[in-house]
């Protein structure tokens, strides 16, 4: 044990594929990325290369470790962490894809979804599973690839392997070709029972799903095999497999029921630890699995933003009111407020806590005097404001207020708006020095399947703030502007329904 001095995390994400290099206090010392193409067969399909992801994922970890100049001989442990819910099918024998893989943003079976719900499933789907019937979830996934392919037979007697990506790189990179996923990652295909933590034989039997074709499902943190030895010349343990929200809670070190963290990038996700006791939010969230150690599941609070930094690009690329999303926050800055202006950017609908699919943006409280600068900070006002609602969805669910917001993203760069969250919450928010959270959740969930962490509190010594914005905020005025918030959200909600 003595010469393990470091931990590496793959992150496997939608339009990248990184390695990181951490020391066991956590502290990064060397990361690469690889890019890899995207394909949209049809408007609104999304694929992935199979070979692109395996490819990149490996020159990615090749890299990170030459740049960090260590021996392979020192690595404890080797964690994957995964962009979600994206689906392959390839077969036992030989490895090969059946398919390209489809990606989780992928809207091509929403039919199947509108079908299940017509059926009267949506409930069975959200007690059991903690989800809400959508396409981005891997089961119709699985279940179009199936029938497109006409591979029930095959399936049926075992030659066929279902993954998500995180199966997809364990089953090519680990030896002997474990064919196995974690909890949290399995949470995510709608066919995984929270309460039993076993497949769902009726959820299977919804989608015309052969068990033969599932993975093994295991802890998030446990020791699955031993790296190809070719990849790296060593022989190092796979020790972690883990969604990357899931993985980024752990990295912000949310180890107490009620703690929170968000990731502010195109879109934001909000995970609040739930606890030991699986319960269903009242407030649109979705219920799903923090981490499962030991057999033993925590659950989290979900809710997403689906137009977060999004907006920064809208008024770069479409609005041209910036040149570079950086810019947002001197602009802003130029003037005190937004002048009464609130900006929905509903593009897409909205999610949690008003799930609205209608909803178009809206921009309001225009007068003579608005100009680019308001518009701009209503822009980032906008991410904060969409963040509070979970926020405070999350409190009333849990029944608990999170002392702290901790943040992470592209976003988070933005000092105006990480001080404007914290004025809206109440809470301070936090910064950690560490912003690759996902990668840092993954590597330490590593360390800790192998040993060199006695429990989970040990790890978050790897865990450090870097920035706190203290709420400063008159009560008064943020109850202003929160309804203020509320009426423009009110306005976009009342012309879906005047507009359907
Ligand atoms: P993703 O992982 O979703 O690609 P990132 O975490 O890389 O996202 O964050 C990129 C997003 O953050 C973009 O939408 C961009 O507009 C936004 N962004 C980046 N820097 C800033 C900034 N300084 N202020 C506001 N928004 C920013």
């Amino acid at each position: 044990m003595m010469n393990k001095r470091y931990l590496v995390a793959l992150d496997q994400g939608t339009t990248s594929s990184r390695a990181v290099v951490f020391t066991l206090e956590g502290h990064m010392i060397a990361a690469a990325a690889q890019e890899f193409p995207q394909h949209y067969p049809h408007p609104g399909w999304v694929e992935h290369d199979p070979a692109d992801i395996l490819y990149t994922q490996i020159e990615a970890l090749r890299a990170a470790v030459r740049k960090a100049e260590i021996a392979p001989e020192e690595i404890a442990a080797v964690g994957i962490t995964n962009q979600r819910e994206t689906a392959f099918l390839w077969e036992r024998e030989t490895g090969q894809c059946l398919y390209n893989a489809i990606v989780w943003q992928c809207r091509r079976t929403a039919p199947i979804i509108e079908e299940l719900t017509q059926k009267g499933y949506g409930d069975t789907i959200r007690e059991k599973t903690g989800l809400v019937p959508d396409a981005y979830f891997s089961g119709s996934k699985i279940k179009w690839m199936l029938d497109e392919m006409n591979l029930r037979g095959r399936a049926r007697k075992g030659e066929i392997c279902f993954g998500t990506v995180d199966s997809f790189l364990a089953w090519h990179l680990v030896e002997g070709h474990p064919h196995v996923t974690d909890a949290t990652n399995a949470g995510r295909t709608m066919l995984f029972n929270l309460h039993t933590q076993e497949w769902d034989e009726e959820l299977l039997a919804m989608l015309d799903i052969p068990r033969e074709i599932l993975p093994r499902v295991v802890d998030t943190a446990q020791v699955i095999g031993f790296l190809r030895e070719d990849l790296l010349g060593a022989k190092i343990p796979v020790a972690a497999l883990v969604g990357d929200q899931h993985a980024a809670l752990f990295g912000q070190a949310c180890f107490e029921e009620g703690m929170v963290k968000n990731t502010y990038g195109t879109g934001c996700f909000m995970l609040m630890n739930a606890g030991e006791t699986f319960r269903l939010s009242r407030c649109g969230l979705l219920t799903t699995m923090a981490w499962r150690l030991n057999g033993k599941p925590t659950y989290a609070f979900e809710g997403s933003v689906f137009v977060g930094g999004a907006a920064i690009q809208w008024l770069r690329d479409e609005m041209k009111l910036i040149q570079t999303a950086a810019e947002s926050e001197a602009v802003a800055a130029s003037v005190p407020d937004t002048g009464g202006v609130y900006l929905v950017p509903a593009f897409t609908g909205l999610g949690a806590p008003y799930w609205n699919m209608y909803t178009r943006g809206t921009l309001v409280g225009m007068t003579r005097g608005t100009g680019r600068a308001h518009i701009v900070r209503a822009a980032l006002e906008s991410i904060a404001f969409q963040s509070r609602d979970l926020f405070s969805a999350m409190a009333q669910d849990c029944g608990k207020h999170s002392p702290a917001l901790r943040v992470d993203g592209g976003a988070s760069a933005n000092q105006l708006l990480m001080q404007f969250q914290a004025d809206l919450l109440g809470v301070p928010v936090q910064r950690p020095a560490v912003l690759e959270t996902t990668a840092l959740g993954a590597a330490l969930l590593s360390g800790l399947a192998v040993g060199i962490y006695p429990d989970l509190k040990a790890t978050a010594a790897g865990w450090h703030v870097a920035d706190t914005f203290a709420p400063r905020m008159e009560e008064a005025r943020r109850e202003e502007l929160l309804t203020g918030w509320r009426r423009a959200v009110d306005g976009a909600l009342h012309w879906a329904e005047s507009n359907k």
